[in-house]
């Protein structure tokens, strides 16, 4: 570290600490120990103003399919920037690039998808979403269909209505949320923390009866959509139990209600197939997605819609009065359709990917015999590492243990990034990553859980 590096980042903390409020962020602790500033990244690694480098097991927030500083991407800004910087979708216009996005979505989303709206942000897609089912509702004459129904444990994003949908409750009550309609299904369908004592197809069972009552509870007839992650992500990488999606989407067909599959994190490879839906063989009418649609390089997300609600909007004869100055913007979407080109040319979904992803997964099973992990589960490119104070009882660290930023810290310190949920360390690394890199990760990862037991041990 030389002095000038030091000063530079001692510079960029305090002017942080001075100006910057931060997502997610508990400002009090950020100015005791001053923020990490990341100057650079390449390829699955990135860079702090120290000259640290670090293999980013995340992919930024689960979006950097491509790792970072793809050339390819850069050019195709570039070339867009050039030939048309910016032109909205407004007003029976369109450009090039959002048109052949658009298509090339419905193309690759399962199913019979053929709608698409875009937007900026995942948060931005799921409002709009929100605001595309209530429309459709009233269009059909069915206007009492005003409930949505989300789970608890569920992440939807950040603004007024995702936040709602939203089943963390710590994102609540700071902002007198959720709004009127929403509600929460429990328990999370997550096996290993919720069904103890009972197989998977049991628990399985128990979690779409609890669907189902809530339908019944709020009558059938007055609900408008079920919506779901088809991995639970940024509450803690929690995949269904086994036979889900196919019980939920035969629940909402039987009762006519809406099913909306919120691909932000699952969509575009992330699972192995291009979309999670498609991995869980489920057909959703409403998919929103964002992320790995651009690897991150550029803010740009979507809704896509099928079946009757796509022909009903898409048919639909008077002005549909939503819209976004940005969505779709040309360089976003110029940069989203060679992200997608680049990702099927060199076979970073699918098939051509399967042998890197067993190998993934393979390789972070191998944790499953550390004395902290309780359990480790993932599909595609995605992990998570349960922590445990008790292997054989599953018991939870005591809180004020936090035993999640302990690791995320000793991973950050020695050269990794994996993000703490909770107790569980959450992994989803760039689609590009090589079976060499996987084994760094691995080592890295098992270096700061022994780290980490060394300190609560
Ligand atoms: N939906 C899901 C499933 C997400 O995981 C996220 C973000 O992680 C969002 C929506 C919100 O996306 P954004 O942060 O781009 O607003």
């Amino acid at each position: 570290m030389t002095t000038t590096t030091s000063n530079r980042t001692k510079f960029w903390q305090s002017q942080d600490a001075e100006h910057h409020l931060h997502p997610f962020t508990n400002h009090g602790q950020l100015r005791k120990k001053g923020v990490r500033m990341i100057t650079g990244a390449k390829g699955i690694y990135i860079t702090d103003s120290e000259g640290k480098q670090m293999l980013d097991g995340m992919a930024g927030l689960w979006c950097a399919q491509l790792g970072y500083g793809n050339e390819e991407l850069v050019e195709a800004a570039a070339t867009a920037m050039r030939e048309l910087s910016y032109y909205n979708l407004f007003f029976m216009t369109s450009t090039p690039y959002a048109t052949e996005l658009a298509a090339k979505i419905a193309e690759k989303t399962p199913g019979d998808i053929s709608q698409v709206h875009f937007a900026c942000s995942g948060s931005e897609a799921v409002d709009t979403a929100y605001k595309l089912v209530k429309y459709y509702w009233n269009m059909k004459g069915q206007p009492k269909r005003k409930h949505f129904v989300a789970r608890v444990g569920a992440y939807h994003g950040s603004t007024t209505v995702a936040a709602s949908l939203s089943g963390l409750s710590g994102m609540h009550p700071q902002f007198d949320l959720p709004l009127e309609g929403i509600h929460h299904v429990g328990p999370t369908p997550h096996w290993y923390a919720n069904g103890q004592g009972l197989s998977e197809e049991e628990f399985t069972d128990v979690c779409v009866k609890a669907v189902e009552d809530k339908f019944l509870e709020l009558g059938p007839e007055n609900v408008a959509v079920f919506l779901g992650e088809p991995v639970m992500g940024a509450g803690g990488m929690m995949p269904p139990p086994k036979g889900y999606w196919a019980k939920i989407e035969a629940l909402c067909r039987k009762y006519g209600i809406l099913l909306w599959a919120d691909e932000v994190i699952c969509g575009w490879g992330r699972t192995g197939k291009w979309f999670g839906s498609e991995y869980y063989g489920f057909q959703p009418d409403i998919m929103t997605m964002a992320k790995g649609m651009s690897s991150g390089y550029q803010p740009i997300s979507a809704v896509a819609l099928g079946g009757d609600i796509a022909d009903a909007i898409a048919s639909n004869d008077e002005e549909m009065a939503h819209g976004f100055t940005y969505a779709g913007h040309p360089v976003a979407a110029a940069v989203a359709l060679k992200n997608i080109e680049i990702m099927e040319r060199d076979g970073l979904v699918g098939d051509a990917a399967q042998d890197r992803i067993d190998y993934f997964q393979s390789q972070i099973r191998t944790l499953e015999d550390h004395p902290l992990i309780g359990q480790v589960r993932g599909l595609g490119f995605l992990g998570g590492l349960q922590m445990v104070a008790d292997k054989e009882t599953r018991k939870a660290f005591d809180s004020e243990v936090d035993i999640g930023y302990r690791c995320r810290e000793n991973c950050f310190n020695n050269g990794l990034v994996m993000r703490a949920v909770g107790d569980s360390m959450v992994l989803s690394p760039p689609l590009i990553i090589t079976k060499e890199q996987i084994d760094e990760l691995v080592t890295k990862a098992r270096y700061a859980l022994d780290l980490t037991a060394k300190e609560v041990g």
